[in-house]
């Protein structure tokens, strides 16, 4: 049988290797337009901040790794095509501009998302970047090292330009972050996302929100300032547009393959679409929020990761389920940690719960033992039954910890009763003798 894979970052590469786990015996072709392939998008802001001394870190495999293991892996191949009904699709080679048709017997999406970039004056000029890959990373370095930017403008206050601020800072760079919302990290509750803003204003970054990008200025080809909607002029020689990504569905929508209520590739637990043979993972397509039921598109690198291993599986034979997300999540900026998952309690009143919740201090470590970090946690339960629905942490120290006790507690189905009482590790180095998470439950019981 032959296995055709479209997208070789996160979601394609992981359904190569389990496609030829399950079954050595097929022929697999992985498609993927850019130079690179299997690389973290992931560590690209550290490579921009230094913290990662080397690009070439965050590749993970070359191709010759994959021909090794029986998979061929062509870059600079794009898929321009797919006809269903025949099985075949048409591929660009990108160097030679040569068009050819290649027969499938099953076929997997991972052609991800890409960077949504405003149509406004001034947008093509030297100094105005996105960050999805690695060829943007290299413009990046360009620019960084040829212009020597002295006061960066970013667009967007998501986790992508919040991470970019802390790598501006660390390369001395004066940063302005513009929001057109009225405040930064809409999926945060407004009292947990001050404390991230309060972090940004004391680490010298100034917040213009309630207001967009309306142009870009420019002198000799370069940025030089953007203006809002409102009329503020900000002076810039380095912008950064991350107001988010959206699918890359045409190729889909093309083929006829249907798309969601959220405008990412529909799929069933299977990873398949309804087209049969052809399955879809990571970026490009939706899945299910496991707290409401209702479809969620969740671009993000790990839930590429476990879709990609269950579209490999299924595309070779095997019968496996994705069974939806919380929407976990965590990033880092300056010295806050910031971690969220299931529903904030905006969120759970939107979806007809009856949220009930608490917001506490909770620290890492025993009260007396040396190295003590703080951190705010935000516990949300329905008031019905008890049941968590959600939980944000903020701060320092081990939030990452508290955010997957909680999104072990949503897996479980656990109420607040369950966690007051669950049995967590505890030595003075590793933990209070109750986890704040347990506290926080037994306070909302
Ligand atoms: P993509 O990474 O978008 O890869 C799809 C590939 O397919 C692309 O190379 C694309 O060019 C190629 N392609 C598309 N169409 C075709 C075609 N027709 N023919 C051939 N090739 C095609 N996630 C986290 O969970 N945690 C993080 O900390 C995190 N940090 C991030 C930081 C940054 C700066 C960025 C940009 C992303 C981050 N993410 C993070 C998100 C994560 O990187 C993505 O969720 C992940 O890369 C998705 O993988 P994917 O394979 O589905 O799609």
């Amino acid at each position: 049988m032959r296995i055709i894979i479209i997208g070789g970052v996160a979601a394609g590469t992981k359904a190569a290797a389990k496609a030829h786990r399950v079954d050595p015996n097929n022929e697999i072709i992985l498609y993927q337009d850019e130079a690179e392939v299997s690389y973290s998008a992931c560590g690209l802001p550290y490579v921009i901040s230094g913290v990662i001394d080397d690009e070439r870190k965050v590749v993970i495999r070359q191709p010759e790794d994959f021909a090794k293991e029986g998979i061929q892996v062509f870059i600079r191949h794009r898929v321009t095509h797919i006809d269903t009904a025949r099985r075949q699709l048409t591929v660009k080679n990108l160097i030679t501009h040569v068009d050819a048709v290649v027969d499938y017997d099953r076929l997997i999406l991972a052609t991800g998302a890409c960077p949504i970039v405003p149509n406004v004056e001034g947008i093509t000029l030297e100094g105005v970047l996105t960050l999805r890959n690695i060829s943007d990373l290299t413009r990046f370095k360009t620019v960084l090292t040829t212009f020597l930017p002295k006061q960066a403008v970013i667009i967007g206050a998501g986790y992508i330009g919040l991470e970019l601020a802390e790598a501006f800072h660390e390369l001395a760079i004066k940063i302005t972050i513009v929001e057109k919302a009225a405040r930064i990290l809409p999926k945060f509750d407004a009292e947990m996302a001050q404390l991230v803003h309060d972090h940004l204003l004391e680490n010298q970054v100034k917040l213009v929100l309630g207001d967009g990008l309306a142009k870009l200025h420019g002198e000799n080809g370069k940025v030089t300032a953007i203006e809002t909607e409102s009329g503020k002029m900000i002076p810039a020689d380095l912008v950064v547009i991350a107001i988010g990504v959206k699918p890359n569905v045409e190729l889909a929508k093309a083929a006829g393959i249907e798309l969601g209520s959220t405008g990412a590739i529909a799929v069933d637990s299977r990873m398949e679409t309804r087209i049969p043979g052809v399955f879809v993972a990571g970026d490009c397509c939706e899945t299910v929020n496991r707290v409401t039921g209702m479809p969620i598109w969740m671009p993000l690198g790990d839930i590429a990761n476990l879709q990609g291993r269950v579209a490999g599986e299924n595309v070779a034979g095997g019968n496996a389920h994705f069974p939806g997300v919380f929407g976990t999540a965590i990033f880092k900026t300056f010295n806050l940690t910031v971690a969220i998952t299931g529903l904030s309690e905006q969120a759970a009143q939107e979806s007809g719960f009856e949220p009930v919740s608490i917001v506490m201090k909770g620290s890492d470590r025993a009260r007396y033992y040396p190295g003590r970090q703080e951190f705010t946690l935000k516990l949300i339960a329905d008031r019905r039954d008890g049941r968590l629905l959600g939980a944000q942490v903020i701060g320092c120290g081990t939030v990452d910890k508290m955010v997957d006790i909680a999104a072990t507690a949503l897996l479980g189905k656990l109420t607040c009763a369950d966690l007051e009482n669950a049995d967590l590790a505890y030595s003075p180095p590793f933990s209070p003798v109750l986890s704040p998470v347990i506290v926080a439950a037994g306070i909302l019981n």
